[in-house]
């Protein structure tokens, strides 16, 4: 896939990016007073609004619909800063582009489900329009793939994709749980595409922002969408995740910025040999797993001989329970310890059903 990035089509981009806004555009009143305070503030470029509201049970507050359109077309005249919408079907895409809309986000729920995709691309074609991509709801990173592939083969390279969390059934610490591995497989592999992190849906209440915000800015993502409202507890949508518009420029500025690379020398050094000594632990770990593969194998054979089964239920007990209390004693994380052996075993049952295997055709 071919991307552009966004320095090359968002004037004013900036590292990290920043988008922010209300959940939804309520009134114009509302959408002058959030980017006349956001572009006084300095560090938005991009500004945020939905418009049609995909709301999990009917009855609740679906958007103002096109009508929106104008106050954010009125905003951004006025204030310079563009705005981004949520788009999940051709008409939407027709009211946006019409209206005068620069920016497209498809949200999570529209993500999920191919048909919508295509619908969206399609209608899109032809209109080099920038277009954001939440992940789906559940977390499946091929489908988040192949909606940005259904958009970049309409023709559209001013793309980027948006992390908000994933869905889940039991309740967590956080409304979308981040599972942050991911959008780093995302990264690693379409490094040119840059990932926005979500830190509102992930999070789902203001008092966990800060934490979400500067582990993304930790990690290396490319910008973060922020929900502000000017009186949150009132907002029509997402009331308890939303942060005060009068608090959003501290909040950003309280957040640490981290580079990609190390401007110091010397600190560049050190990290290069603390690198050194895991690199040879690393070859350590795959001698250790060599030789425990030989005494493995012997074991299928002595196994094969005497006609004995190659799962111990027994032994496999002991095998675990012991590694777990040596990992607790040595302060090793258990479950790192309980994966590793687990796959081990596996692994050593593939080898001694292989030797047994060999035995009996021989
Ligand atoms: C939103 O951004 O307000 C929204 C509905 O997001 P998501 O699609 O991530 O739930
Ligand atoms: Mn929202």
């Amino acid at each position: 896939m071919k991307f552009q990035p966004i320095s090359k089509w968002l004037p004013n981009a900036a590292k990290p990016l920043i988008i922010a806004g209300p959940c939804s555009a309520e009134s114009e009143v509302q959408i002058m007073q959030v980017a006349e305070t956001l572009s006084e503030a300095g560090s938005v470029q991009l500004l945020r609004a939905g418009v049609w509201k995909p709301r999990t049970r009917p009855n609740s507050f679906e958007g103002m619909g096109k009508n929106a359109l104008p106050w954010l077309i009125k905003a951004e005249k006025e204030f310079g800063i563009p705005f981004v919408i949520e788009v999940a079907n051709e008409e939407h895409v027709k009211a946006a582009l019409d209206a005068g809309i620069s920016h497209v986000w498809i949200g999570a729920r529209t993500t999920v489900n191919p048909f919508s995709v295509q619908e969206i691309a399609d209608a899109l074609e032809g209109s080099n329009i920038p277009v954001f991509v939440k992940n789906p709801l559940n977390p499946d990173l091929q489908l988040w793939i192949g909606a940005i592939e259904r958009l970049n083969a309409a023709g559209l390279e001013k793309l980027a994709a948006i992390h908000r969390g994933f869905s889940t059934y039991e309740k967590r610490a956080y409304r979308n749980s981040p599972n942050w591995e991911i959008p780093i497989e995302l990264k690693t592999q379409f490094p040119e595409l840059e990932i926005i992190v979500d830190p509102s849906h992930i999070g789902g209440d203001r008092s966990v922002l800060r934490e979400i915000s500067q582990k993304a800015l930790d990690l290396g993502f490319d910008g973060l969408m922020i929900e502000t409202h000017p009186n949150p507890d009132e907002a029509l949508s997402d009331p308890k995740q939303q942060i005060f518009l009068h608090e959003f420029e501290a909040f950003i500025s309280e957040l640490e910025e981290k580079q990609p690379h190390f401007k110091d020398r010397i600190a560049k050094n050190q990290l290069e040999q603390l690198r050194k000594l895991i690199d040879e632990i690393d070859h350590g770990l795959i001698e250790s797993l060599k030789h425990r593969q030989e005494i493995v194998a012997q074991i299928g054979d002595y196994k094969a001989e005497h006609g004995v089964t190659v799962f111990q239920l027994e032994r496999w007990r002991k095998i675990i329970s012991d590694r777990l209390s040596d990992a607790e004693a040595r302060k090793v994380e258990i479950e790192l310890v309980r994966s590793v052996w687990n796959e081990i075993h596996k692994a050593s049952i593939r080898l001694q059903t292989d030797v047994v295997n060999r035995k009996l055709s021989q």
